[in-house]
C-alpha cells in the first residue's frame, strides 16, 4: 500500500429507523476540524434504506460530500452486509481517516472493517488531532485502567481508524447555507452476504431520560451512604428537570442501573449541570463527566479529587446538602 494514495476524512453515519444517531453529527464536527488541518475533504458515509433525505443535513453539519449507500437489505444493521459494503468502499476510495461512533453498532462494525482492510483501530478515543507536518492523526485514549492517557498513531497503514463514544466530541453548529455533493450508490446484496435473519425487533421501553441526553444530572457516589438516600437525589433531579446517574461504585453496589453509570466503563455525559454527591473523583469517573458545562461537587473530604474539576465545591455531608437544595427549590417554586 502507498500511504500517499489515501486522502480524505470519513465519518460513518449511524442510523436507526432512518434517524441519525447523534454521535455521527458529533464526529462530523471533529472530522471537519481534522479535514481542515489536513487540507482534505470530509465525507459522511450513510448506509441504510430510504435514508437519502438525511444527506443534506449532513452537509449542513460540515460534510463536503455524502456517500449514500441504499439497499432494502441494509435497512436494519447486520454485521456481515454492513462490513462488506464499508470495506469495499474503503478499498475502492482509499480514505486517509475513518471515524466511527463507539455505539453497540460501531463497536461491532469498526474492528471488522479494520481487519478486512488491514489497518489498525484505536477504540474509545477521547481526543483526536493531527500530527504536525505529516498526515498522521494523534488518537488519544485512556490506557492501563485510565491511569495514563495514551496517544496512538498508525503511521504505516491507512485508513487511520478510530471509534469515539457518544458525547465525547462537541456537536457542531448547523449551517444551512453550506453546500456539498450527495452521491448515491446502489449496490446489490447477495444471499451469501447475509447470515442472520431478523425475525422481529423488540424495542426497550423508554420512559426514563437517557443520561447522555439529560440537561441536569444529580450523580450519586458511595458517599451518599445507602441506597435509600437515592430517593432524595431523585427528588432533587426531578425539581431540576433532570435525572439521576452515578459512579461505578454505586452500580456495583446495585443502587442504580448500569445504564446510568458515568465514566470510562459507563457513559460520557455533557449536561449543563452535573451535581456530584459523595463521588471521590477517580480518573475513570472524571473522564466521563469533565466536559459538563457546570459541575457542583459535594464531598465531606476537602482533598477529594472531584474538587479539581468542579466549578463549585461544597465540603459537607452530601445528603444534608441535597435536602437543603430540595427545600430551597420548593420554596422558590411556591
Ligand atoms: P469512593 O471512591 O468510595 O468515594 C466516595 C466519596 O464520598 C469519597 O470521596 C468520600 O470522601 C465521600 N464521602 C463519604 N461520605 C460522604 C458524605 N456523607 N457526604 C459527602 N461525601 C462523602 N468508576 C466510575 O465511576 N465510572 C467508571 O466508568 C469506572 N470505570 C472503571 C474502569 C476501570 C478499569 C477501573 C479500574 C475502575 C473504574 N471505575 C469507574 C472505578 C473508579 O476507579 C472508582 O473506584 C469509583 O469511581 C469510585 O466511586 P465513588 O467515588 O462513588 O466511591
Amino acid at each position: 500500500m502507498k500511504i500517499s494514495d489515501y486522502s480524505g476524512v470519513w465519518v460513518f453515519i449511524e442510523q436507526r429507523d432512518c434517524n441519525i444517531h447523534k454521535v455521527g453529527i458529533e464526529l462530523l464536527g471533529k472530522g471537519r476540524e481534522i479535514a481542515d488541518k489536513l487540507g482534505e475533504k470530509l465525507t459522511a458515509v450513510l448506509v441504510g434504506y430510504n435514508v437519502e433525505n438525511k444527506a443534506e443535513e449532513l452537509i449542513h453539519y460540515g460534510a463536503d460530500h455524502v456517500i449514500v449507500v441504499e439497499n432494502e437489505k441494509l435497512d436494519i444493521y447486520m454485521t456481515k452486509p454492513y462490513t462488506k459494503v464499508l470495506s469495499n468502499l474503503v478499498n475502492d476510495r482509499k480514505p486517509n481517516v475513518f471515524l466511527i461512533g463507539a455505539t453497540a453498532i460501531g463497536r461491532d462494525l469498526a474492528p471488522r472493517i479494520a481487519a478486512r482492510v488491514r489497518t489498525g483501530l484505536t477504540a474509545d478515543c477521547t481526543s483526536i488531532d493531527v500530527e504536525e507536518n505529516t498526515t498522521n492523526i494523534l488518537m488519544t485514549r485512556p490506557a492501563f485502567g485510565g491511569n495514563i492517557m495514551a496517544t496512538i498513531i498508525c503511521p504505516d497503514h491507512r485508513p487511520q481508524m478510530s471509534t469515539v463514544r457518544p458525547g465525547v466530541m462537541k456537536k457542531p453548529e448547523k449551517d444551512e447555507t453550506r453546500s456539498g455533493i450527495i452521491e448515491k450508490i446502489d449496490i446489490s446484496i447477495e444471499k451469501e452476504d447475509i447470515d442472520v435473519e431478523i425475525l422481529s425487533v423488540v424495542k426497550e421501553e423508554k420512559n426514563k431520560i437517557n443520561i447522555e441526553d439529560a440537561n441536569v444530572l444529580v450523580s450519586a457516589g458511595r458517599g451518599i451512604g445507602k441506597k435509600e438516600n437515592l430517593h432524595k437525589l431523585s427528588e432533587l433531579a426531578k425539581l431540576l428537570s433532570g435525572t439521576v446517574s452515578g459512579s461505578r461504585a454505586v452500580v456495583d453496589a446495585g443502587w442504580i442501573e448500569k445504564n446510568n453509570q458515568v465514566g470510562q466503563t459507563g457513559k460520557t455525559v455533557r449536561p449543563n449541570l452535573y451535581i456530584a454527591c459523595g463521588i471521590s473523583g477517580a480518573i475513570q469517573h472524571i473522564v466521563g463527566m469533565e466536559e459538563s458545562e457546570f459541575i457542583v461537587a459535594i464531598n465531606n473530604n476537602p482533598d477529594a479529587p472531584i474538587f479539581e474539576v468542579a466549578d463549585v465545591g461544597i465540603v459537607a455531608d452530601a445528603n444534608q446538602v441535597v435536602l437543603s437544595l430540595i427545600d430551597e427549590l420548593k420554596k422558590e417554586k411556591n
